[in-house]
Formats: C-alpha cells, sequence, structure tokens
C-alpha cells in the first residue's frame, strides 16, 4: 500500500509541545499529536471504491492486511504523526470554549490526481479533547456517517467522503435515549476524508482567546492551501476569504433544502470552512414535507436546527465566523454587507432551486406565489417530499384537474394518509395543480425534456432513515450486505433503478416512531 503523503497541518500550524495524551486545555496551537488507539480485532464492514480510487489505493490495497491496520488504528503510517486538531465552538446558541477532535484522529494528508485529501479516523480513541468522554464511536452511528456521506457526494450535495467502516471488535457502552439505560455496542471506526477538517470553530478559538498569531497562521493557510485564487495576508484576502466561506456555505444549504436533509446539529464547530457538510451525527431526511422537523431528539424542545431553520442558522453562524476574523480585518463594516447579502442571496439561490424542482425553465413572476403555495400544501398534508417531487414530472400540458382527484393519481403514492386527500384538501390541491399547469403551458421545453431536467433536482432514492436502520440491524448480526446494496443504489440517486424499487417508496409505518428512524439522539 503506497500513499504520495504530503503533509501540511501538522507542519505549517503550531503544534501543543505537550505530547501526553491528557485531558486539558490546549493554548496557542491548532493540534495536539495523538496516536489511535489499537482496536483488538478489526473486520472490514466495508469500503467506498471510489475514495480508494481517489486517493492513490486500488482494490488489492483494499483487500491488505496493512488496510485494515492503518485505516482501524492499529499501525502509525512510516512519516506521519497522527494528531488531533484544536477548535471551539457555539453549541445550540451558546459559546462553549474548547471543544476539538474529542474522538477524531488525523493519520495525514495524500497528494492523488492533483488532490489533496486529509484522511481521518472517526472513533479511534482518546485525545487531549475527549473531555469526559471515551473518544470511541459504534456501529450504528459509524455506518450512518458512512452512507451517508457518500451518498449526500453522489446527491451532488458538496461533503465529507468515506473511506472505510471498519468494526475494532471491541465494545462500547452507550445509552442512547440518556435515561439510564446504557448498553455494550459494537464499536467501529469510520475514515473520513476531506481536503481539509478546518472548521468555523478552529477560528472562533483563537480570536476568543485573543491569539491573533495563531488566527493569522490559521487563515494564511488555509487561504494558502484552499484559497489558492485568494491573496494570502492582506486585509482584502480575508475579506473575499469570508465572502467565499459565505458563498459555500449557502450553496450547502440551498442543496439540503433541495434533497430535504437535516443535519440535526449545526454547532459551529460542525461548519466546515469549505462548505462542506461535515459530522453526521443525528442527521436526517425529510419524509413528510415539514419545515418544523427535526431528527435531533436533544433538540426536540427548541428545534433550533429544524429543516425550516437550517438556511438562518448557516447565517447565524457565519456571523460567529465573522466576528472571530474581525482582528484580522480590523474594521466591521466589511464583514457585516457580506452578512447583509446572505439573505437576498440566499432567497434568489432557493428560488432558482425550486424553479428547477418544478420544472421551470424561465422565470415568472408568479413562480413565488406557485412555490410558497406548494410549501404550505406539502406542510398541511403530510406529503412525501421525495415521492411528490420526482412524481411531479409525470404531469405535463395535456393534464386535467378534476373535482374528484383522479388526476392526483401521479403523486397519490406521496400522500402519507391518501383518504384525507378529499373536500376542502381537494379543492386547495386542484387550484394549485391548476397554477401549475397553466404556468407549464408557458415554458418551451417538451414534457419529455422537462422530465429529464426535473430528474436532475428530484433524486428518486436518499438514504431514508428506516433504510440506514435496516443496515445497522443487519450488521450488528455481522451481516454488512445491505451496507453495500444502499451504497450502490446511492451511487445513482437520479437514475431510475427499476430494479431497487422497492426502496422508491414512502417510510413504512413501524418506522414512524422508532428510535434510529424517527428519533435519533447525539450518542454516538
Ligand atoms: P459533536 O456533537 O459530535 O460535534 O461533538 C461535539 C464535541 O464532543 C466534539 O469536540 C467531539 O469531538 C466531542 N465528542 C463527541 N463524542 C465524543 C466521544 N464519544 N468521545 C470524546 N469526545 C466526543
Ligand atoms: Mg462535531
Amino acid at each position: 500500500m503506497k500513499l504520495n503523503i504530503k503533509d501540511t497541518y501538522n507542519r505549517e500550524l503550531s503544534a501543543d509541545p505537550n505530547r501526553n495524551n491528557t485531558r486539558r486545555q490546549v493554548f496557542g496551537a491548532s493540534f495536539s499529536y495523538a496516536t489511535p488507539r489499537v482496536p483488538s480485532k478489526p473486520v472490514l464492514a466495508h469500503a467506498s471504491d471510489e475514495m480508494v480510487g481517489a486517493i492513490g489505493l486500488n482494490g488489492k490495497d483494499k483487500e491488505s492486511g496493512e488496510f485494515l491496520q492503518v485505516f482501524s488504528g492499529g499501525k502509525v503510517m512510516g512519516g506521519t504523526e497522527p494528531y488531533a486538531m484544536c477548535y471551539g465552538g457555539h453549541q445550540f446558541g451558546n459559546w462553549a470554549g474548547q471543544l476539538g477532535d474529542g474522538r477524531a484522529i488525523n493519520l495525514a494528508e495524500v497528494v492523488h490526481d492533483n488532490q489533496r485529501w486529509a484522511l481521518q479516523l472517526k472513533g479511534a480513541g482518546e485525545t487531549p479533547y475527549s473531555r469526559s468522554a471515551d473518544g470511541l464511536a459504534v456501529l450504528r452511528s459509524s455506518i450512518r456517517e458512512h452512507l451517508c456521506s457518500e451518498a449526500m457526494y453522489h446527491l451532488g450535495v458538496p461533503t465529507t467522503r468515506s473511506l472505510s467502516l471498519i468494526l475494532t471488535g471491541d465494545e462500547v457502552l452507550r445509552d442512547v435515549l440518556y435515561d439510564g439505560n446504557a448498553v455494550y455496542e459494537k464499536g467501529a471506526v469510520v475514515c473520513r476524508v476531506a481536503p481539509s477538517f478546518v472548521r468555523f470553530g478552529s477560528f472562533q478559538i483563537f480570536a476568543a482567546r485573543r491569539d491573533n498569531e495563531n488566527l493569522k497562521k490559521l487563515a494564511d493557510y488555509t487561504i494558502r492551501h484552499f484559497f489558492p485564487n485568494l491573496e494570502e495576508g492582506t486585509k482584502e484576502g480575508y475579506i473575499q476569504f469570508f465572502q467565499e466561506v459565505a458563498d459555500r456555505t449557502l450553496d450547502m444549504v440551498v442543496h439540503w433544502q433541495r434533497v430535504g436533509f437535516v443535519h440535526g446539529v449545526m454547532n459551529t464547530d460542525n461548519m466546515s470552512i469549505l462548505g462542506l457538510t461535515i459530522d453526521y451525527g443525528p442527521y436526517g431526511w425529510l419524509e413528510g414535507y415539514d419545515d418544523n422537523w427535526t431528527p435531533n431528539t436533544t433538540d426536540a424542545q427548541g428545534k433550533r436546527y429544524r429543516y425550516g431553520n437550517q438556511p438562518g442558522i448557516a447565517l447565524w453562524n457565519l456571523v460567529q465566523l465573522g466576528n472571530a476574523l474581525v482582528p484580522l480585518v480590523e474594521e466591521t463594516k466589511p464583514l457585516e454587507e457580506i452578512l447583509a447579502g446572505f439573505r437576498e442571496k440566499y432567497a434568489e439561490k432557493y428560488m432558482t432551486m425550486m424553479r428547477h424542482k418544478l420544472g421551470f425553465q424561465l422565470e415568472k413572476d408568479e413562480d413565488e406565489e406557485i412555490i410558497g403555495d406548494l410549501e404550505k400544501m406539502l406542510q398541511a398534508t403530510e406529503t412525501d417530499m421525495t415521492i411528490f417531487f420526482r412524481k411531479l414530472s409525470y404531469f405535463g400540458r395535456q393534464t386535467k384537474t378534476d373535482g374528484h382527484g383522479k388526476f392526483l393519481q401521479p403523486v397519490m403514492d406521496a400522500f402519507y394518509k391518501p383518504e384525507e386527500v378529499k373536500d376542502e384538501v381537494l379543492k386547495f390541491w386542484r387550484e394549485w395543480f391548476d397554477k401549475y399547469l397553466n404556468r407549464l403551458g408557458n415554458e418551451e421545453a417538451t414534457d419529455e425534456e422537462r422530465r429529464t431536467w426535473m430528474n436532475r433536482a428530484n433524486p428518486k432514492y436518499v438514504l431514508r432513515n428506516y433504510m440506514a436502520q435496516m443496515a445497522i440491524d443487519k450488521a450488528d448480526k455481522g451481516d454488512y450486505s445491505l451496507i453495500d446494496e444502499l451504497y450502490q443504489l446511492l451511487k445513482k440517486p437520479y437514475d431510475e433503478q427499476l430494479e431497487h424499487e422497492r426502496w422508491f417508496v414512502k417510510r413504512p409505518e413501524w418506522a414512524r416512531h422508532k428510535v434510529g428512524c424517527s428519533m435519533l439522539s447525539c450518542s454516538s
């Protein structure tokens, strides 16, 4: 196994001189050296062939004992110095001070095909940032992270990736519902991959500690390697950097809204400086369209991170990042201007995205109303978001509405309670479809062309919460086949894949209130 190792983060930024693995506050450093814990009996449950190739390995490497050793934490590669990153963050709106990689250990960076990839193990044991926790991860949450990162990539959503999912052979104690019933679960390690794992919180920690020297060092490092089109070390460069981060964050959230992804824990330590979806914890997918939905039971009261709040929270988080960059920019006005532009930009991009979902290639004044009314209807009638939009392309110029609801037949599958689609509800849907069909009349594309265009915005297959849970239940019994089946399916989420239509169905009723399907905790 030969990797082209080219470390930068642990070469160019400040290291914590203390090499002991004791929990502490780490000052004046971007990272602390940390050695992964050796697993007792590693077993490879799954690897992403694509990521194996992306980092410069092949199928034979993947099967090798060395791969298993390295990516489970059992062996440190020659010439590398693994480390845990220091960062802080706002958790649920409150400054939480130092957080850091409490259970992530960066192995190395590799460069392959002109692309830099940082390789990071999640669940490989304690680091100076572990606070009171164990540094480990369980199989259930590791499967969810591994599958979802890869699925998101293929949906076209900016994201960190996942190379491998390895069982450690060790047991990990977890209290899923935080109700005093802790049980032992199987431990696992995921190797996450991204150009960089630097977060908003990486900057915040230095700003909070008034450590301008390291703040500047980190900003210059990030610009040098990941924003090479920007100027390093100048005020103008830092302002443009903030603009770029804001734009990328905005794009990421528009994609989340498009596919119905709810992150669940948008704390500033979980916001990637590259605008990638990062830290797959208690995330979930909208099934019934619902602005107020969050899968995270820890957030059930305030619902801070609910679907409809994600754009606002992205902005809130950008405000925190902006604050952290003030010492570099030395004035607030240019940063404020960038933040002030966010809402309008978001509204524009959101409209463009929704037009794609609805099959409008032209821009018309009435679009805003049509889209707004649709959101209200989807919210009022429990409607499966993925199925509804995918099937919407079946409507065309010839479709005529009627008072009995026959015209709704193509999207009938999307309603969780079809028997309720009558009287007033039916009347509203009919009014909406009349407007929609009328609007389609303005379009030049044929029905066929429009369907192709819509199918690129509306995935047919997403990693529904119950699907991940089924893969978890099987894997718990030692059968990893469903992990690979879902991985293969979700590589082509926009393709019809008729042989896989059993995954193109609404959430089954058994999953409505099941832990792991509709309710997820941070316990991972
Ligand atoms: P998260 O909510 O996963 O983003 O985690 C917030 C903070 O808690 C980060 O600093 C994590 O590294 C840390 N953390 C989460 N779970 C564990 C764990 N099992 N052991 C040690 N640290 C953890
Ligand atoms: Mg995190």
